[in-house]
């Protein structure tokens, strides 16, 4: 693990490579990624989901193009959507060709599946349209003679695959892409990163493949992101959920400001509550949560239930609420006492003071 004396993470310092106007690598800020899950051919529902997924802090969405009014959208699609789009591609290597040439930022290909001498009009594409390429290999679709080689799609196997994929960019000249080995297992996932960062000073792409639904997925990707995060490895991430990939981007920025890797929007700290509670902390959080969503600007809000652990995390909070007797509880400004405040003017007044913070900054 890697930690200096503030408890911040050392970073391993990999190439940097651009996906559209997006740093990723070398020492970029760790960039959130979702892919949409509407037919890509309708334009407007792909471009309504991208928006919204631009509204939540996506800095780069993938979108699925896997026939060729996929890539004629793709287009249309690059040039009303404000981030970076990848487009993602799977066998057939002309579908590659088309994105580059509709305005991808970036192509996500397993070359081993597109072939030696395919790809060489790939990577040509990639560089007359100057953009950059995803290495994708995934423990579900391993070539037949790593598997062969290997007997199960274990970490071993998924490095093996990414090596010899660079091998084959790098003999056509091409530097510019990132990687990503994904696998649905925690600890094949882990593994292989691990590996393969030691192997590589190529961007990595962290994800949990097929994660499972809203809560599983939540968890096990960070467990597994968050490990190799704490541990400095990792330049951009997805989350992969069965759910609307909104909640991928909520997730991903959930796991990056927990490792203060990044920050955005209100960061509410709150006890779990108990029969010492002053107020009804649950309920205050949830409303609270759902009142200051549309805040972008990084503030911290500790909402504990009594003073047990409440004038402390004050201290490190903007705004601060301890529970105190007979609904006379404390507000704490930047760790210091302000008022008492009755549990009903809780939430107005926090909301209302969230706002005033942003409105002071943004003046
Ligand atoms: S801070 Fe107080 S109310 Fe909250 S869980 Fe701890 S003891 Fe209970």
């Amino acid at each position: 693990m890697s930690y200096n004396i503030d408890n911040k993470i050392s970073r391993k310092k990999t190439k940097q490579i651009m996906v559209g106007d997006v740093k990723v690598g070398g020492d970029a800020l760790i960039s959130v990624q979702s892919m949409t899950n509407t037919i890509t051919e309708d334009v407007e529902a792909t471009v309504n989901q991208i928006k919204s997924l631009e509204n939540e802090g996506a800095d780069i969405v993938r979108v699925s193009c896997p026939n060729t009014d996929a890539t004629k959208a793709l287009k249309e699609i690059v040039n009303t959507a404000d981030i970076p789009i990848v487009a993602d591609i799977h066998f057939h290597y002309k579908r590659a060709l088309e994105a580059a040439d509709s305005g991808a930022a970036c192509l996500r290909v397993n070359p081993g599946n597109i072939g030696p001498e395919k790809i060489k009009e790939v990577i040509a594409a990639a560089k007359a349209n100057k953009i950059s390429m995803r290495i994708g290999v995934n423990a579900g679709s391993l070539d037949k003679k790593i598997l062969d080689k290997y007997k199960e799609p274990g970490a071993d196997a998924l490095v093996d695959s990414a090596l010899e994929n660079i091998k084959l960019l790098e003999s056509n000249n091409f530097d510019n892409f990132k990687i990503s080995v994904k696998a649905s297992n925690v600890h094949t996932m882990v593994a292989a990163y691990e590996k393969l960062s030691l192997l590589t000073n190529y961007p990595l792409h962290l994800g949990l493949t097929e994660a499972g639904t809203y809560v599983s997925g939540s968890i096990k990707s960070s467990m597994s992101i968050g490990r190799l995060l704490s541990q400095g490895i990792g330049d951009t991430i997805r989350v992969s959920l069965t759910a609307d990939p909104v909640e991928e981007i909520k997730i991903g920025y959930e796991i990056l400001k927990s490792l203060d890797l990044r920050s955005r929007g209100v960061k509410i700290i709150s006890c779990p509550s108990c029969a010492r509670q002053a107020f009804p902390v649950i309920e205050t959080v949830k409303v609270l949560e759902e009142k200051l969503s549309h805040i972008k600007q990084s503030i911290t809000v500790s909402i504990i239930g009594c003073i047990v652990n409440g004038p402390g995390e004050a201290l490190n909070s903007d705004i601060g609420i301890t529970g105190g007797g007979k609904g006379s509880n404390m507000l704490y400004l930047s760790g210091v006492t302000d008022q008492k405040i009755s549990n009903d003017d809780i939430v107005n007044k926090v909301v209302k003071l969230v706002e005033e913070r942003v409105a002071e900054t943004n003046a």
